[in-house]
């Protein structure tokens, strides 16, 4: 068949999700991409999720998607970053076997109905009446389709730069897009140029760890899909060394070696995941920094050192990886590369991903300025249901900012572009307190179930999760005592008389559930993960009410003034991005910050709340 409802050119991350998002909409979808072999190929880093990202793959396997399910299978050390802190912070993440990763990820996409996939290059995309109708393939065989999704990652012009050497290349050993790039071009889409890096890697029988500190995975590892109850795949630890001074000496004696600094790149790197000699010229202050051996598979002993990315020549990447402690005898196995690619101006889209220039056509990940595999994937989910409601005819399907990172995400992209690669963070979203990890399945799944995009046991385990939550909630609101009658429990409240029920005795920060459940032992009859629920959404209940109030007026009045000199370095919780824009822009109201790009919601949420605390003081 040469006819498909959507084509999705790429198997990297945006486009597995696109590919099953389609499929599980009941289109005939077309996965083409370079090589069957590498769909689910992890290009850098052999882990998923993280800070913020860990988030948005909850929110992509709350609405059906394939990420969450296949980093369980074969996720090697999970470990909720930030656990220590609140629950709106937590950042579930997991170092994968890459091989593992990637059968899992092509055993998904094979087990999809509706979907084919087929090994070729694409070439161009084909135009009828103004839309886009389908894509030619090198060799000049055409395919037509309804939608066509283009994810092209970094292989739009790919150049791989190692010292001063150049090498056209989408990946390390994978030919790059060029027609496909100039194809882009000649439809009329603004694009630019970005880098991104990766490090060297090492033979992990070379390294000595009898000298370096280790980390283990957590006890019960969480997975990242709200359909498994536990990890069956074996936990690995992982070690941690440091940069030292000579190694930056190294460095910094050769950095007009490294292709970023000699000149030879001229696109923008990420500047949250910076290479080593990026870090060692911009913190030269700093007089070590932490690497993360990672182990890239259970029977694979390569490491891939987690924070030294380079782009210096092959025999200073041997010199300064040397110099660090228990990589002193090591051998490289693969020396680290910076690589170079168009991607397009994301404000060529609209909010479903559909570019506004060639109807029918959505791009998804980093051909889209982003950078990381959770990135894309948040993308792809959301380009896959697009472009098959498209193809079917129907309305499309937006998440908005209040409802998942994935709004975040693409609202930013699409309202201030980026000519940096865009990483996510939990400074992006103002709505952060709602949009938690624990949370994505209330958030979202009820959305997928009316997209019609899950699965009959999805519904099932999701409805029987809802029905105890609620029987919970409804119980504690049902539960109440006096101050009086609390205090012969030992609990301690506000004696102002007042009736509380269970849940508002939860918002006090010494009370906890099990305490209540002494009182009331009907409420020993729930899972660890309802009671969860329930505990976190009574201890944030007051301040998600603050913070809505906050988004309200800030969202009725723009024009709040901001005072002149302002003292923008005194907010901790602005990032040094957002702090050197506002100092260098000076903006006069909230509404003129606001519009500054880079600026989050969540930054000018902070400077209301200080400029109303000037206010209060000077009153
Ligand atoms: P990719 O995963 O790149 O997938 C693109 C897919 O498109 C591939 O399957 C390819 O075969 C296919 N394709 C391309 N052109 C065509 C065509 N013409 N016809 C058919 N198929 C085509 N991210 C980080 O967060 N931190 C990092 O430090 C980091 N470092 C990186 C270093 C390197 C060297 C590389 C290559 C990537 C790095 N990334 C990093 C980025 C990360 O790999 C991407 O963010 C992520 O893989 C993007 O997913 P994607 O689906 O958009 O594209």
């Amino acid at each position: 068949m040469n006819v498909f409802d959507v084509i999705v050119i790429g198997g990297g991350h945006a486009g597995c999700e696109a590919a099953s998002a389609s499929a599980r909409l009941g289109c005939a979808t077309l996965l083409i991409t370079k090589g069957e072999d590498k769909i689910g190929e992890l290009s850098c880093n052999p882990s998923i999720g993280g800070v913020a990202k860990g988030i948005m793959v909850r929110e992509i396997d709350a609405l059906g998607g394939v990420m969450g399910q296949v980093t369980d299978k074969s996720g090697t050390h999970f470990k909720v970053l930030n656990a220590s802190k609140g629950p709106a912070v937590h950042g579930p993440r997991a170092q994968a076997d890459r091989s593992l990763y990637k059968k899992a990820m092509q055993d998904s996409l094979n087990e999809h109905a509706n979907l084919e996939i087929r090994s070729a290059s694409v070439d161009d995309i084909l135009v009828k009446e103004n839309k886009a109708s389908g894509v030619k393939l090198e060799g000049g065989s055409e395919i037509r389709a309804k939608a066509v999704i283009l994810t092209a990652g970094t292989f739009l012009k790919g150049v791989i730069h190692i010292g001063g050497s150049q090498t056209p290349a989408g990946r390390k050993g994978e030919r790059p897009s060029i027609s496909l790039a100039l194809a882009l071009k000649k439809l009329g889409f603004k694009m630019g140029r970005l880098k991104t890096g990766t490090p060297p890697r090492i033979d992990g029988k070379t390294i000595d760890f009898s000298a370096l500190e280790v980390q283990d995975a957590d006890d019960k590892p969480l997975p990242f899909s709200f359909m498994h109850s536990k990890i069956d795949v074996p936990q690995i630890k992982c070690a941690i060394t440091y940069t030292n001074h000579k190694t930056h000496e190294i460095i910094a004696k050769n950095i007009n070696k490294s292709a970023m600094f000699s000149g030879n790149i001229k696109g923008q790197g990420p500047r949250y995941c910076p290479s080593i000699e990026d870090k060692v010229s911009r913190f030269a202050d700093k007089d070590r920094h932490q690497v993360f051996l990672e182990q890239e598979g259970l029977d694979d002993q390569t490491i891939y050192p987690n924070g030294l990315s380079t782009s210096l020549p092959e025999e200073v990447q041997e010199d300064y990886i040397h110099s660090i402690k228990g990589l002193e005898n090591c051998k490289i196995t693969q020396y680290g590369y910076a690589i170079e690619y168009d991607y397009v101006d994301p404000r060529e889209l609209t909010l479903s991903l559909e570019t506004k220039r060639l109807p029918g056509l959505f791009l998804a990940g980093q051909i889209n300025g982003t950078t990381g595999y959770e990135e894309a994937a948040a993308q792809g989910i959301m380009a896959g249901f697009n472009a098959a409601l498209k193809a079917q005819g129907k309305e499309a399907f937006i998440l908005a900012r209040s409802e998942a990172y994935i709004g975040v995400l693409i609202d930013d992209l699409i309202r201030l572009g980026t000519n940096e690669p865009y990483r996510m963070f939990t400074s992006r979203a103002e709505y952060r307190l709602r949009l938690r990890a624990d949370n994505a399945d209330q958030r979202l799944t009820p959305k997928a179930i009316q997209l019609n995009c899950v699965s009959r046991e999805t519904i099932d385990r999701f409805s029987l999760k809802m029905d105890r939550i609620n029987k919970l909630e409804t119980l504690l609101l049902e539960y109440n005592l006096t101050p009086n009658e609390a205090a012969k429990y030992g609990l301690n409240i506000n004696k102002d008389g007042r009736r509380r029920s269970a849940f508002s005795l939860l918002k006090y920060k010494d009370i906890n559930f099990a305490q209540l459940a002494e009182i009331w032992p009907e409420l020993k009859d729930f899972s660890e993960e309802v009671i969860e629920q329930l505990e976190i959404k009574a201890k944030y209940h007051d301040y998600i009410t603050l913070q809505d109030k906050d988004i309200e007026s800030l969202n009725r009045d723009e024009n709040i003034k901001i005072t002149a000199g302002f003292d923008y370095d005194q907010l901790h919780s602005l990032s040094h991005e957002v702090k050197e824009k506002l100092n260098m822009v000076r903006p006069e109201n909230l509404g003129q910050a606001a519009r500054i790009s880079g600026v989050t919601p969540a930054a000018i949420l902070a400077i209301l709340a200080a400029l109303k605390k000037q206010r209060r003081k000077s009153s």
